[in-house]
C-alpha cells in the first residue's frame, strides 16, 4: 500500500491502508461495468474510505471533461450533462429553501457553487456563481441558467475579486481526490463567518440514496466507483472541514421524493472561522469514525446475508423452479440448502445433466424445465443471475407465452455475477438477494420488465 506523499489521509494525516475491494468503472451501466486500476482501501487510523492510489493534478486535468461520459456512456455527453443537470437544479431548489431557513440572503447574499452545470446561478434571493471544470458542462449551463456566472475551471486556481457569503460543494467534494487543498481554497474563497454547505450522499454518510426501494443490496450500491475518492463519514468529514478552519453547525438528512421515494442527501453546514481560534477533540472523533466504518461493513455483510436467507426461505418450495448458474447455486447453498426445490436448473448446462446433484439436491437441465412446466406442475420461476436474466425470461416467455407463470429476478443488476468475493481479506458476501416479480409481456419483456411488487414477506403467491 502506498506510504506518503498525496496518499497521505486527509483527515488524520496518517498512511496506513488496508485494501478492501478492487476499484470498478461507476456501475450506473452495468454492461459496461469493468474493473479499472486501484483500490478501495481504508484508513486504518480515520476508517476514512478512499480510493488509491489518489489521482495527481495531470491524471485530473482530464478528469473533468470525461466525469460526464463516465455517469453515462451509453448517450451522448451533451444529453447526459442535460439530463444531470436537471437532476441537479432539483437538488438546488431543495438546498435554496434549506439556506433560507437559516441564512437570509440579507445576510448571506453572494454564493459560491462547485462543480455543477449551474443550476443555483437561476436564482432571485441569492447570487450564485459556478465554477466547474468540464467546458461543455458549462457551455450548456450558460444556455440552460445563466450567461455571465457559470465559469469554466477549478476553485484551486480560482481567486474572486471579493469573498463570497456562502460556498457549496453539492455532491461534488468527494469527486475530488484532494479534499484538503479544495477545503483551503474554500477557507481563502470565504469571508470571516461566511458558511460551507457540503451535500453527500451514501450509506456511510448515513443518507441512503437508493432511489428505487431503499435498500443497500449490493455492493455497488454502497461504494460507488471511479468516480468518487472519497467516501466521508459524518465524523471524519467534521474533522477534515475542522483542520480547515470551519466549524460544524448543523448536520440534517434531506429527502427528495420528486427524484425518488428513497433519494436522499446529507446536508453538513458549517461556518468559517480562524482556523486556530477553535478546539476540536479530534482523538475522539478519530475513534468514532473508524468504528462507524467497521460497523457500516459489518451490518452491510450482515444485510446480505439476512436478505439472502430470507428470500431462500421463501423460494424453497416444489412449485418453483430456479434457474442459475453451477457458480451462483453453490453460492446460494452456502448460506442455506434448498430442500424443497424440485427444479434447480443450471442455465449455463455446464454440468452433466443425468444424476448430477450439489449437497443433495438433484440439478435440471432445460428439458427437464420444459416437462415439468408442460406438466403444469411449476407456478413460480425464480430467475437468479444478476447479469443476462432477461435472455433467459425471454427463452422461457417464448415457449411459454406471458401469462402462464410468475417470473421473479433479483432486485439488483450487477456488474459481479457472483454473491461471495474476497471483500475486506476475507470471503465474504458482497451482495444480497432480495426478489422483484416481473411483469413479462411481448412489449416490455426483453428490456424493460415492470416491478410489481418486491417480495419481502416471505411469501410468493
Ligand atoms: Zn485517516
Amino acid at each position: 500500500m502506498p506510504k506518503s506523499g498525496l496518499n497521505a489521509c486527509p483527515v488524520c494525516c496518517g498512511a496506513d491502508y488496508r485494501a478492501i475491494f478492487p476499484m470498478f468503472a461507476h456501475p450506473d451501466q452495468v454492461d459496461a461495468f469493468r474493473f479499472v486500476p486501484g483500490h478501495f482501501c481504508i484508513c486504518k487510523g480515520c476508517g476514512l474510505i478512499r480510493r488509491l492510489p489518489v489521482a495527481t493534478r495531470d491524471d485530473m486535468t482530464d478528469y473533468g471533461k470525461s466525469y460526464y461520459d463516465q455517469m453515462t456512456k451509453s448517450k451522448a455527453s451533451q444529453n447526459s450533462i442535460i439530463t444531470h443537470a436537471n437532476l441537479q437544479k432539483l437538488h438546488y431548489e431543495t438546498m435554496r429553501v434549506e439556506l433560507l431557513k437559516r441564512f437570509p440572503a440579507s445576510e448571506y447574499p453572494r454564493w459560491l457553487d462547485v462543480g455543477s452545470a449551474g443550476p443555483p446561478t437561476a436564482f432571485t434571493d441569492y447570487e450564485f456563481t459556478t465554477i466547474e471544470p468540464d467546458p461543455l458542462a458549462v457551455e450548456i449551463g450558460r444556455e440552460l441558467f445563466s450567461r455571465d456566472r457559470i465559469l469554466c475551471g477549478i476553485l484551486e486556481d480560482y481567486k474572486p475579486e471579493r469573498n463570497f457569503d456562502g460556498l457549496v460543494f453539492m455532491n461534488s467534494l468527494y469527486c475530488t481526490p484532494t479534499p484538503a487543498l479544495a477545503l483551503a481554497a474554500a477557507h481563502a474563497t470565504l469571508r470571516d463567518g461566511g458558511i460551507l454547505m457540503i451535500a453527500i450522499c451514501g450509506k456511510i454518510m448515513d443518507a441512503i440514496d437508493n432511489g428505487v426501494d431503499g435498500h443497500t443490496m449490493c455492493i455497488e450500491d454502497m461504494l460507488r466507483g471511479d468516480t468518487l475518492f472519497n467516501y466521508f463519514n459524518q465524523s471524519n468529514l467534521e474533522i477534515l472541514c475542522a483542520r480547515h478552519g470551519f466549524k460544524m453547525i448543523e448536520s440534517v438528512p434531506v429527502l427528495f421524493p420528486e427524484i425518488a421515494p428513497f433519494h436522499e442527501l446529507r446536508f453538513m453546514f458549517f461556518r468559517r472561522s480562524d482556523a486556530v481560534s477553535f478546539r476540536l477533540d479530534a482523538a475522539d472523533l478519530i475513534e468514532k469514525s473508524r468504528q462507524k466504518t467497521a460497523i457500516v461493513l459489518k451490518t452491510l455483510v450482515a444485510g446480505f446475508e439476512t436478505a439472502t436467507r430470507t428470500t431462500i426461505e421463501m423460494i424453497d418450495r416444489t412449485d418453483t423452479a430456479i434457474i442459475t448458474t453451477m457458480d451462483l447455486l453453490v453460492e446460494l447453498f452456502r448460506v442455506r440448502p434448498l430442500t424443497k426445490a424440485k427444479l434447480l436448473v443450471d442455465v449455463e448446462q455446464s454440468t452433466p445433466s443425468v444424476g448430477f446433484s450439489i449437497n443433495g439436491a438433484h440439478l435440471s437441465g432445460i428439458a427437464d424445465l420444459v416437462r415439468d412446466i408442460g406438466a403444469g406442475q411449476t407456478r413460480h420461476v425464480v430467475i437468479i443471475n444478476f447479469n443476462g436474466r432477461m435472455d433467459i425470461a425471454a427463452m422461457l416467455m417464448r415457449q411459454f407465452g406471458a401469462g402462464a407463470l410468475n417470473y421473479y429476478a433479483p432486485s439488483r443488476t450487477s456488474g459481479i455475477n457472483r454473491i461471495f468475493s474476497e471483500f475486506d481479506g476475507s470471503l465474504q458476501m458482497i451482495k444480497g438477494l432480495e426478489l422483484n416479480r416481473l411483469e413479462l409481456t411481448a412489449g416490455n419483456l426483453i428490456r424493460n420488465p415492470t416491478v410489481v411488487c418486491a417480495l419481502r414477506d416471505n411469501n410468493l403467491d
